[in-house]
């Protein structure tokens, strides 16, 4: 909330306060940065002859008539004479006695409002009235701002008025960088926006090419730019173990595997090793698509820390998920007598704490499990690598506390999500990025099918076919954002009915509500080959690994987000021979689901695709924003302003190599609150 020193200079209420607060003002700052949605024009009077419908104006006229009339409801009606013998309808359907008076017959007022075709002629509903005596025209156009319940139009005005008056507006850019891109002063900039004088038109001020928004959004981008380069600055000051083994370990496991690494994931892992080698924490994203082949190059990393004497821990974001690394790394890791374990959430207390003593006196080398891994009760001996899977689900609140279990941590971030290029320049300039972009060899083609869902007959027909083949199928169940139960009916429902439809083959179920034991038990059932089909709720989306699975069926996929779909897809096509992903949709389908359709029907390149969602959809997608509250920008968009973003990158550079004094004044006005969050 606003400090008390700000309230006392502005005039705040206590109270007040807390209504601005609800809208994130929390600093003088914040008010100066809030800025007007549209205007109004109180600057001149349109005369009653010139009226359009459909426009906004301020008029003047005497009253010559008022009555309370009954048509449908109790509605006060009112009659304004302007000049010449041009006639006004004033329409109020709530309204005070007040109002009545300030509109008796005889009374010279101004009404400002939209004017619209009425039942007696031209009219205005509810418009905004003055006293014609009093009120004299604004010499600049009215703001109109997003506001809360209980702080109206003209107070927000009065206190953000006063804070341009009384805060000191001095720049916080370089006057060489303001002359070099020709911007206004941020003073000016401000002013305009909240006050522009009249000869601008509504038009130029939405139009965000209007140099005082060009301004603000500069300012906005540089703010950002600023914390995440410091941030990696501070990263590179900072130190770490350096850790690098005799490669013993990895050796050992690259030996004992079925399959070579690809070209792409020996590149990744060589500098995923010489990142780990340099005495400053690294902070790697390896990225690559669905069925890349993510894991065996994390796990590789891992050995390296293991060889070098510190432990690892591999942090999924479900318990689904974390259950398969699991077994994975057993798999992998017990003929090399590593102790693996898995801190998982649904272990017996007793073996909680067994596991987390493990953990602490270091017995315990490589450890899994969900975010868990990261809260206060776990204590490791010597953590040295932090692997984080499918790193865009996690909350900023998990990642801030896996950054707290140490700086000087060696983090390796994973994600199938390919950020794109502009969100890689700005909200992940502080990573850097390694990328797998080729499948491994022998990966069958996915081919994908739109089926309408009354075809369903046709769709079981071929789940039938592909389970005689030898094959294993998923059923995905329809999406129901609303409610969790009503998803879990669907799927219980969905469950039944197959069970009916294939009598003669086992289905298994595996839902979001599930116990996770009774979770990981249906996944082994389905690993091992003892379901032919999986019914399961979106939970499956993450990492799950079944190469004998040949087919996915999809209900209701025009639900779904595009890189969900393009994630489930990717849980087949692992195993040789063909594989099938049905999309299954029911009609009506609005436009948006017919183009995400389309887009996940005509590509399977997981960068295309993230790059057309980002088209479709903005950012917050991408960030998790939804969950996890990282401030988006306010001004700027990245796709139009991507000049800006150039400019405000170099210009933090520079700004930070000179050392400049402007830095933390600029910080402190447009990233308040928010700076620990933008660096995580
Ligand atoms: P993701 O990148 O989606 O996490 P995974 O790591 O689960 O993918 O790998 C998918 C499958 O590919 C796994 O079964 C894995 O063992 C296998 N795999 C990984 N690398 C190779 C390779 N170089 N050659 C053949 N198969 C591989
Ligand atoms: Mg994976």
């Amino acid at each position: 909330m606003i400090n008390e020193q700000q309230r006392a200079l502005l005039k705040i209420s206590p109270t007040m306060a807390e209504k601005l607060a609800k809208l994130n003002l929390k600093t003088e700052w914040d008010l100066v940065l809030h800025l007007p949605l549209r205007y109004e024009d109180e600057t001149h009077l349109t005369p009653m002859a010139d009226m359009r419908i459909g426009e906004q104006c301020m008029v003047a006229g005497e009253v010559i008539h008022q009555e309370v009339i009954i048509r449908n409801r109790r509605q006060l009606v009112v009659q304004l004479k302007g000049d010449g013998s041009h006639i006004l309808f004033l329409r109020f359907i709530h309204f005070y006695p007040s109002q009545q008076k300030q509109l008796e017959v005889g009374k010279k007022v101004h009404v400002v409002g939209e004017i619209r075709s009425g039942f007696w002629g031209m009219e205005m509903i509810h418009p905004k009235v003055y006293d014609a005596q009093k009120k004299s025209l604004s010499e600049t156009l009215t703001p109109i701002y997003p506001t809360v319940s209980g702080l109206n139009q003209s107070t927000l005005r009065r206190i953000i008025g006063s804070a341009l008056e009384q805060i000191d507006l001095q720049d916080s850019l370089p006057e060489t960088i303001i002359n070099k891109l020709n911007l206004p002063s941020f003073a000016d900039a401000v002013r305009l926006l909240h006050a522009p004088p009249p000869e601008y038109s509504q038009a130029q001020l939405n139009n965000g090419s209007f140099p005082a928004w060009q301004r603000l959004k500069f300012d906005e981008l540089l703010a950002q730019q600023l914390s995440m380069q410091l941030a990696r600055k501070m990263r590179v000051a900072s130190s770490a173990i350096p850790l690098s083994g005799d490669g013993s370990l990895c050796n050992q496991l690259l030996n004992q595997l079925p399959f070579s690494l690809t070209p792409a994931q020996e590149k990744c892992y060589r500098e995923i090793k010489n990142d780990m080698s340099q005495s400053h924490p690294m902070h790697r994203l390896l990225q690559g698509d669905v069925g890349s082949g993510k894991t065996i190059v994390a796990t590789l990393s891992g050995l390296i820390a293991l060889e070098a004497g510190f432990q690892v821990a591999m942090m999924a974001p479900t318990e689904i998920l974390a259950e398969q690394h699991y077994n994975k790394l057993l798999q992998w890791l017990n003929p090399l007598n590593i102790p693996v374990v898995h801190l998982s959430g649904s272990l017996k207390k007793k073996e909680k704490e067994q596991i987390k003593q493990a953990i602490s006196n270091g017995e315990a080398r490589f450890i899994v499990g969900t975010h868990a891994l990261f809260q206060d009760d776990v204590v490791f001996e010597n953590l040295g690598l932090a692997i984080v899977d499918e790193q865009h689900r996690f909350g900023v609140a998990q990642r801030l506390a896996l950054k707290n279990k140490g700086q000087s941590i060696h983090q390796l971030m994973m994600s199938a999500t390919p950020i794109p290029r502009t969100l890689a320049m700005s909200f992940f300039a502080d990573l850097d990025v390694s990328v797998i972009d080729s499948l491994p060899p022998n990966r069958s083609p996915i081919t994908t099918r739109l089926i309408n869902s009354v075809r369903r007959n046709e769709v079981e027909r071929y789940v039938r076919k592909i389970v005689e083949d030898g094959r294993q199928a998923y059923w995905v169940c329809p999406l129901i954002e609303e409610s969790e139960t009503l998803q879990l009916k669907t799927a219980t429902e969905t469950f039944n009915t197959l069970q009916q439809t294939f009598p003669e083959l086992s289905v298994g179920l595996v839902h979001g509500r599930m116990k996770p034991i009774e979770k990981a038990e249906v996944m082994n059932q389905f690993v091992s080959g003892r379901l032919s089909i999986l019914v399961a709720t979106t939970v499956i989306e993450v990492g799950v690994d079944v190469p004998n699975a040949a087919l996915m069926v999809i209900e209701h996929a025009e639900r779904m987000g595009l890189s969900q779909l393009h994630q489930l897809r990717g849980r087949i096509g692992r195993g040789g021979g063909k594989s099938t992903c049905v999309l299954m949709f029911a009609e009506p389908l609005s436009e948006i689901a017919k183009a995400r359709l389309k887009i996940i029907y005509e590509n399977t390149d997981g960068f295309e695709i993230a790059r057309q969602d980002l088209n479709l959809r903005g950012p917050g997608e991408f960030l998790g924003s939804r969950q996890s509250g990282v401030p988006l920008l306010r001004f700027a968009n990245l796709q139009e302003d991507l000049h800006l973003l150039e400019s405000a990158r170099n210009c933090a550079a520079q700004m930070i190599r000179e050392n400049s004094k402007y830095i933390q004044t600029h910080l402190m006005r447009w990233l308040p609150h928010r700076e620990e969050y933008l660096s995580v």
